[in-house]
């Protein structure tokens, strides 16, 4: 599933094909997109920025212009969360069999599609960016500092892995980044969020910052099916340290991996150099 480096990696690729885009049309041809509410009229609208927030795509548009030249509605967002298999490539023509097809945006350059097995990805359409952002922080935004950090877990009980995964503090981290920055840390899934002390937040800091950057930079983990904008596999998989590495050997402890379910999902650790 794809998580905060995947989606930024999709976003950062489109936005260059994208910006400045004029829109031809956009047709959306699986219900489930459109959940009982009106499509916007795309059409004729320009591309006007393309970037992540948490684990959704935002792609924001101009007002339409009208025949007369004047401004006929206002900007519009459309925020895309890729869920299981969702992609959004770009193509440079509308492929011959594209598979999975939801939604084409036809461009005056190019065509964007949306093409998704499973169907859990969504459509959400805002006024403005502001509208569409979400309520809680970024990993990777500057606000985000180790105090900060300390003051979001202060007083949780929840285990640490699980705490990361709730979207409601920090957005964007999913269950693979999670163990792999808890490893980073050298730090126990299964610690109270709220017990760390300040070292050791500051550990966590450095390991959201550090996992999520390298991450980005090799295009994120193609773990089952993750395609980024251009189609191609992410390139993070084989520098996971943890995560689906169970009974193997700790790469930095030599210790052995384990496995354990937690709140149904799979939690990989070091028991060894995770304390
Ligand atoms: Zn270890």
């Amino acid at each position: 599933m794809p998580e905060l480096p995947e989606v930024e990696t999709v976003a950062r690729q489109l936005a260059p094909r994208l910006a400045g885009r004029a829109v031809h049309s956009l047709r959306v041809l699986d219900p489930r997109l459109r959940a009982g509410r009106r499509v916007p009229a795309v059409g004729g609208r320009t591309v006007t920025s393309v970037r992540r927030s948490g684990k959704r795509v935002l792609i924001g548009f101009s007002p339409a212009v009208r025949a007369s030249g004047g401004a006929a509605s206002r900007p519009l967002v459309l925020a895309v969360h890729l869920r299981m298999t969702g992609r959004l490539i770009w193509y440079e023509r509308f492929p011959e069999k594209p598979g999975h097809l939801r939604a084409r945006f036809r461009l005056d350059e190019g065509e964007l599609l949306f093409q998704d097995v499973r169907r859990f990805g969504t459509f959400d359409w805002y006024a403005d960016e502001d509208e569409a952002a979400p309520r809680a922080i970024d990993p990777l935004d500057p606000g985000l500092t180790p105090a900060v950090l300390g003051e979001l877990l202060a007083g949780s009980t929840q285990p640490l892995k699980q705490w990361l995964l709730r979207q409601d503090r920090l957005v964007g981290l999913g269950n693979i980044y999670a163990s792999e920055i808890l490893w980073v840390a050298r730090l126990s899934p299964f610690a109270a969020a709220g017990s760390l002390g300040r070292g050791e937040v500051g550990r966590l800091h450095r390991a959201v910052r550090g996992v999520l950057g390298r991450a980005i930079e090799a295009c994120g983990t193609t773990f089952s099916d993750f395609q980024d904008a251009r189609g191609e596999e992410g390139s993070f998989g084989p520098r996971l340290a943890v995560y689906d590495r169970a009974e193997r050997s700790c790469r930095r402890c030599r210790g052995t991996v384990e496995r354990r379910v937690q709140q149904q999902r799979s939690t990989y650790w070091c028991p060894r150099c995770q304390g």
